[in-house]
Parts: structure tokens; C-alpha cells; sequence
């Protein structure tokens, strides 16, 4: 296996399939900006995504995330399922949910374990606002709802913004508990250049529990897994939640993701400025050993802690290249 130069081990691979979107959310792809998305012919065939997923299982790779841009707009992503699926047990999703309710039956036959839907809001206007288009709360509800009675695992992302969403938190609890859907809420993070990021829009951890708290009693219990993002809690009558504080309480020390863009690039860390390029090694004729020697030089040399040095950064006022999350996929 793999270990990183800070002894990370390599565990999880995020593979987005596509940067391309159909929302424009305001803390992602914000409206009012020229996109250049890659080419069709730029983008990884599922066959050759499939290989990568094959080879990084030999490499320890356990659990692989589709992701995006928004990973249902790539058409019958059911057939990449279906290949991930036979290499290895955990294949999960993140999506938008836009789209889920027609295509969950298929994925869910396919192989998929677990979907997470990005939901920012249960208001219909603030959720049109932030994700750039008219949608309908219920609309990405009614996909949930499908995804639980095909028996998969769901979970729900809120990406907090300070004085947009952040007066929802109790009502996220309030709404998913009785369904047993564990919510995430996740501090606004500084990824990509577009999205108007400054410390004081991050709605942090310590202030989640405290809107929380004022109506539940929350215990605490850490990271469930090694390489965990978020931290989990609970309520007293069993309920759990989660936090991914990337800004407050980085978590570098115990990153395990790489991630492969829909143009074929590795990267190990989300606010790593450049990727390695593996789509001329696949294309060019390469070898399953070459690429996981690749696979392994990349992961080896590694030394990313972004998150740990931002605000170091930040008071230095050094502004690092930073590719969008919409190409990375989270
Ligand atoms: N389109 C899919 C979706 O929205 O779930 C998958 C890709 S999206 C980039 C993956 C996750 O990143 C989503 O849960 C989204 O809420 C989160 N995200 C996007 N921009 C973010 C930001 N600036 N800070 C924190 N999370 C963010
Ligand atoms: Fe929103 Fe996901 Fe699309 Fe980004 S990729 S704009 S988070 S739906
Ligand atoms: Fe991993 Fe980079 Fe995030 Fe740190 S900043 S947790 S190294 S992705």
C-alpha cells in the first residue's frame, strides 16, 4: 500500500465525471462567469475510468466516489456503476439530486451503495437563489425518498454560508431525523477562485452545535473512521449527524482521497493548484504496471496540508492557484 510522505495511506478515490453543471451554486460555480469545460474527447471513456478503479484497488483502494461537476448529466452513468461495482464493494455518489428520482432505479441495479445529495436549503427560494435556478425543495426531496426505499444508503450535504442558510440548521435536523438521513454541514470552503470566499462568510463548527443545541443535547464523538472528514455526533435519542469543519479544525493529517478529473488528471489535495497527467499514460499505450507505478510515485511524493497552512497563508496574504471544485468534485 502506498503511504504518502507524511504516512497517509492511499484509501479513497473520487473520480468526477463530468465538470459540467446543471446548477450554478453561489459557494461553487457562480452565475456570471464564462465556464470552459472540457471537451468530449478530453473526458475519461468509462472503460478507461473502469481501468484506473481496477488498478487503484490493487493499491488499497477501497471505496470509489462519482462525483462532478454533476455527475448525473454524463448519460448512463449506470453502465460506469456497473464496472466500478465488480472491482470494488463500495461505489456512492454525490449529487445534486435534480435528477435522482429518474435515475436512482438504475444506478441502485446497477451497484450503488450510497448517494449524498447536496441540499443547501428546504427553502424553495433560498435554494433557487443558491443553486442559480428555479428548483422545487420536493423536487430533490422526491429523489431521497427514492434512493431510501431502494434500500440505499443517504446522506444530505449543506454547505453553510454565514447569513444565507445558516438560520437552517435546526430545520435540517428537525426535517431528516425522524427519516434516520444523516445530515452534513459543511464550512463554505475557500476551493477554486470564483466564489467570493472570505473568512468571515465560513458559519463555523462551534456555531452548529450552538444553533443545535439550543433545542437537543449534542455528544459528541469524533472522527468514525480513520480519513474521516467529517466529525460525528449524536443526539440523545440516537440520531447522528455530521460536521466537516475543514476551516476551523483541519483535517489534513489523515487525508486518504485522490481524486481523478473527468479529464484524466490525479490530485491529492482540493486545493492543489495542478494535476499529473494519467490521461496520456492511458491513452498512450501504457501498461497496467506503468500506471500503478504512476499511481504510486504520485501518491509517494505527496506532502499536501492546505488546510492546515491556509491561515498562515492567508495572513501573509499569499493567494495560491487553485483549481474550481466543480472540476474536482469535492
Ligand atoms: N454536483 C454534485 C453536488 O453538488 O453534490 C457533486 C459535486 S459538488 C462540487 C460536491 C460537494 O461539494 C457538494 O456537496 C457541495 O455542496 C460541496 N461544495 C461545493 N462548493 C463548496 C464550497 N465552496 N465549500 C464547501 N463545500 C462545497
Ligand atoms: Fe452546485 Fe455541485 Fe454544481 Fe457545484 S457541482 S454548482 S456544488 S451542483
Ligand atoms: Fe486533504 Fe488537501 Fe483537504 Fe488537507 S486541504 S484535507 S490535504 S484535500
Amino acid at each position: 500500500m502506498p503511504f504518502d510522505q507524511l504516512g497517509r495511506e492511499l484509501k479513497d478515490l473520487r473520480v468526477s465525471v463530468t465538470d459540467r453543471c446543471n446548477f450554478r451554486c453561489s459557494f461553487c460555480m457562480p452565475d456570471g462567469h464564462e465556464y470552459e469545460f472540457f471537451k468530449r474527447e478530453e473526458i475519461l471513456s468509462f472503460e478507461e475510468i473502469a481501468r484506473v478503479v481496477r488498478i487503484a484497488r490493487t493499491l488499497g483502494v477501497k471505496k470509489v466516489r462519482l462525483t462532478g461537476g454533476e455527475p448525473l448529466m454524463r448519460r448512463h452513468l449506470e453502465n460506469l456503476v456497473a464496472l466500478i461495482s465488480q472491482e470494488v464493494e463500495d461505489t456512492a455518489l454525490t449529487t445534486n439530486g435534480f435528477l435522482l428520482k429518474d435515475k436512482v432505479k438504475d444506478l441502485a441495479l446497477a451497484g450503488l451503495k450510497r448517494v449524498t445529495v447536496s441540499l443547501p436549503s428546504l427553502r424553495d427560494q433560498t435554494l433557487s437563489e443558491l443553486v442559480g435556478r428555479n428548483v422545487k425543495v420536493s423536487q430533490i426531496l422526491d429523489g431521497i425518498y427514492k434512493s431510501l426505499e431502494l434500500g440505499l444508503y443517504v446522506k444530505v450535504n449543506v454547505c453553510v454560508v454565514k447569513e444565507i442558510n445558516s438560520d437552517e440548521i435546526l430545520d435540517f435536523i428537525d426535517f431528516f431525523k425522524p427519516l434516520g438521513v444523516e445530515v452534513r454541514f459543511i464550512e463554505f470552503m475557500d476551493v477554486g477562485t470564483l466564489n467570493g470566499w472570505s473568512l468571515d462568510r465560513v458559519f463555523s463548527a462551534k456555531d452548529i452545535i450552538k444553533a443545535i443545541s439550543q433545542k437537543y443535547r449534542v455528544i459528541p464523538l469524533g472522527k468514525q473512521k480513520k480519513g474521516e472528514t467529517a466529525e460525528g455526533f449524536v443526539l440523545e435519542d440516537g440520531y447522528r449527524f455530521g460536521i466537516i469543519a475543514s476551516i476551523t479544525q483541519p483535517f489534513c493529517g489523515e487525508c486518504n482521497r485522490l481524486r481523478l478529473t473527468a479529464d484524466g488528471k490525479l490530485f491529492t489535495c482540493l486545493f492543489a493548484g495542478e494535476g499529473y497527467d494519467l490521461k496520456k499514460l492511458l491513452r498512450g499505450g501504457a501498461k497496467d504496471e506503468e500506471i500503478r507505478e504512476f499511481i504510486v510515485s504520485v501518491w509517494e511524493s505527496r506532502r499536501d496540508r492546505y488546510s492546515e497552512e491556509r491561515l498562515e497563508l492567508l495572513k501573509k496574504g499569499e493567494k495560491p492557484k487553485k483549481v474550481e471544485m466543480f472540476k474536482l468534485g469535492g
